[in-house]
């Protein structure tokens, strides 16, 4: 970590150094020269470069007077991570009041009914919306609406969508109704509550950008504070998203157990979020953690579980769930009411022990919760009673009732006098992050990190076609809307395919979805998904780059059954690996189109596969181009004469495409790879016919491979990397 925050140090002193030698107007003679070596002679002049404007760099001018107050890598060096047992709250330690404490100011209760839907997990999502979520979205308009007081939140607008796509007008008009009077709140808004550790941050604005649109078409609703339950630890990256996007509180609940504590004690739960960046203030947003263990009721009311399962009234006597503390809830009726409403008052006002105002924030909920109709009636009315008693009890200073979120975080604000955008001192500034999470003993969550590797890349790479699809979408309708020829572009069916594949990838950027930690066959379903979306993007592209090559716009003909272009790389299921397309070169060109998504001109060596290694690479402008050929590998040591791969250095505008041409020619220019094998106890094979092949027999030496960067020793017994070097640091690896 301290090493991590001296890069970061070091980052932005050469960023202060580049943004002021700007300033003085002249460049940094080391940022604008690309390379030295031979390879420079295959760039044009590094003009190309994008001069860094001091304005686009704010953090880096100003004072390094940093205000935060907690800075997570030093909370870290305090902790001992010792986990001593802490009584009925196992993490934590006894917490203990005294009774006036609330006399001149009594305690503000919130009590937030929520239900945590996985969009898939241990089903598919499809499964559990038939199975569960459509009852839940059901129940809660009738629910909601026999009695004005009762309120619920709402996250995910993947299944939100889906349920409204069902309802009749009637229904929609009630919801409408109940988010107007502040019964029914959306929180976050995302189409899912993402994953903070593996996405990229694209995805993660991506599938809040497709949640909140939909809101404001449909609802009309901008959500203002984030709810996030079940992610496996929390990124600054997630509250800078959330506070860009216009948000002003957030809630996050999967905290290092003993960094939890240690907030407990300091009444650090709630503070401002600052990025480690941030000089200033811009990027403070209000964040209340969650102190306890989990999200359910039994550690959400108070630090005793097994005081507050008493009050998770769906697992009352003859359910079907039951406490595990073997004390099981009681329903309420004015025999018991007093006694009750003073267990859970009790709870509460510990609770808030932890927390530095007299507002406090009780979740009432699990994961999949509400289903049933019985479910809404024992939830809310024993809840209500619990209320009622409460606040006809005058000694007991307290003012308990059902609330939304964002009725928490206004009641936190008024009493704080912590307005909309100031972040004063009542509230501690942090900066950091809370990654990797504990939830108890040992138990890091960190094999998520790296889990299901195939189905991660195949996020990275949906991604990026999906990026590509959508900027050449964009400028062939424009092409297309120029001429009658061209109106037979599909723009309504690509229209709908590249708006699924926004929501599949954003669906796939779910908690358990990325992270690798669903079953099986959810897994299958989520791959299946990112499959059928690359697949479809793939043709959005290929009928987008049709219209906008075409010379004579007139000459063009839409035939979804012979696709004007093919793609590079062929996938044939959800689970294998791509293949490279064999392209057959004649003397004839075949044209070669590459395009660059980025804003940026760029150059880059691309790379595909021949069926000839006489060949011949022309530049758009019909210019030859240098090109490398290399051995495609039938094995480990035998070299396919079917396929050879082709390299080059391609020069693209921004969001651009070039025309390559390839043709097979008699004599080719082209430099041949040549290569090492090292092989212990094998036979010499006959030389290749094309490319120079050394047999390094018997070699127990280690192997170096270097350039001017970096130098990687691979053992010559075993063939593995043993240790890599920078022209500063040498990484041993075990
Ligand atoms: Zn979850």
């Amino acid at each position: 970590l301290a090493e991590n925050n001296e890069i970061i140090s070091n980052i932005r002193d050469s960023v202060i150094n580049l943004s002021e030698s700007v300033k003085d107007g002249q460049k940094n003679p080391e940022a604008i020269n690309f390379s030295q070596g031979s390879i420079s002679e295959l760039f044009p002049s590094a003009s190309v470069l994008p001069a860094v404007d001091s304005e686009d760099c704010l953090f880096a001018s100003k004072s390094r007077n940093h205000g935060s107050g907690v800075q997570m890598l030093d909370v870290y060096d305090i902790l001992p991570f010792d986990n001593p047992d802490g009584g009925v709250w196992k993490q934590g330690f006894d917490i203990t009041y005294n009774e006036n404490e609330w006399n001149s100011e009594p305690l503000q209760v919130f009590v937030v009914p929520h239900s945590h839907n996985d969009p898939g997990w241990l089903k598919t999502f499809e499964d559990y919306f038939r199975d569960q979520t459509q009852h839940i979205l059901n129940n809660m308009v009738i629910k909601l609406q026999e009695d004005n007081r009762r309120k619920f939140i709402w996250s995910e607008i993947s299944y939100f969508s889906k349920w409204w796509d069902g309802i009749d007008s009637q229904k929609k008009d009630a919801v409408k109704r109940l988010i107007k009077d502040g019964q029914f709140e959306i929180v976050t808004g995302g189409w899912v509550m993402p994953d903070e550790a593996s996405p990229h941050y694209f995805s993660l604005i991506d599938q809040m950008i497709e949640g909140h649109q939909w809101l404001e078409k449909n609802l009309g609703v901008k959500p203002k504070s984030g709810w996030a339950v079940d992610p496996f630890g929390h990124s600054p990256t997630m509250a800078y998203l959330l506070k860009r996007a216009g948000f002003s509180n957030m809630l996050i609940q999967r905290v290092h157990y003993s960094v939890k504590k240690h907030f407990a004690t300091q009444k650090t739960l709630e503070f401002f979020w600052r990025q480690n960046w941030d000089l200033g203030s811009s990027t403070d947003i209000l964040c209340h953690m969650m102190p306890f263990y989990s999200y359910d009721v039994p550690h959400t009311c108070g630090p005793d579980p097994k005081i507050c399962c008493q009050f998770d009234f769906k697992r009352l006597p003859g359910g079907r769930v039951s406490c595990p503390w073997r004390v099981p809830p009681e329903a309420i009726h004015a025999g018991n009411v007093q006694h009750r409403a003073w267990m859970i008052l009790d709870q509460y006002r510990k609770k808030s022990k932890l927390f530095r105002t007299k507002v406090l924030l009780a979740p009432l909920g699990d994961d999949f919760r509400y289903a049933e109709s019985s479910e809404w009636d024992q939830q809310y009315q024993n809840y209500q009673k619990l209320f009622d008693y409460m606040n006809s009890q005058p000694e007991w200073h307290v003012k308990a009732q059902f609330g939304t979120l964002s009725d928490y975080f206004e009641a936190l604000r008024k009493e704080s006098n912590v307005g909309e955008k100031s972040s004063n001192s009542f509230f501690p500034v942090l900066s950091g992050d809370f990654f990797t999470y504990a939830d108890r003993d040992h138990h890091y969550w960190s094999g998520y990190f790296t889990s299901r590797p195939f189905y991660k890349r195949l996020d990275r790479v949906l991604e990026s076609y999906l990026r590509a699809a959508e900027i050449l979408y964009s400028m062939a309708l424009v092409q297309s809307s120029k001429s009658e020829k061209m109106s037979v572009f599909p723009s309504v069916d690509n229209y709908k395919l590249l708006t699924e594949a926004r929501r599949n990838l954003g669906l796939f950027q779910h908690h358990d979805a990325i992270t690798g930690t669903s079953k099986d066959w959810v897994v299958v379903d989520y791959g299946t998904r990112l499959f059928h979306s690359i697949m479809n993007l793939k043709r959005v592209i290929i009928d987008s780059a049709h219209i906008l090559i075409l010379k004579d716009k007139g000459a063009y003909n839409y035939d979804m059954s012979t696709p004007f272009l093919k793609m590079d790389h062929v996938q044939s299921s959800q689970d294998s690996l791509p293949r490279k397309t064999v392209i057959k070169l004649t003397s004839q060109p075949r044209y070669l189109l590459i395009y660059n998504p980025m804003e940026q001109e760029r150059l880059s060596v691309v790379s595909v596969n021949v069926n000839s290694p006489r060949v011949k690479v022309l530049s758009p402008l019909g210019k030859p181009v240098a090109v490398q050929i290399s051995a495609v590998w039938d094995g480990a040591t035998t070299v396919s004469h079917e396929a050879y791969e082709i390299s080059f250095v391609a020069h693209l505008p921004p969001l651009g495409i070039g025309v390559y041409q390839l043709l097979e020619v008699q004599s080719s220019e082209a430099v041949l790879a040549d290569y090492n094998i090292y092989l212990r106890n094998s036979k010499q094979e006959k030389p290749d016919r094309l490319f120079k092949i050394k047999e390094m027999q018997n070699s127990v030496d280690n192997i170096i491979l270097e350039n001017s960067y970096m130098k990687l020793w691979f053992s010559g017994m075993s063939g593995l990397l043993e240790v890599s070097s920078s022209s500063e640091h040498s990484t041993f690896l075990g």
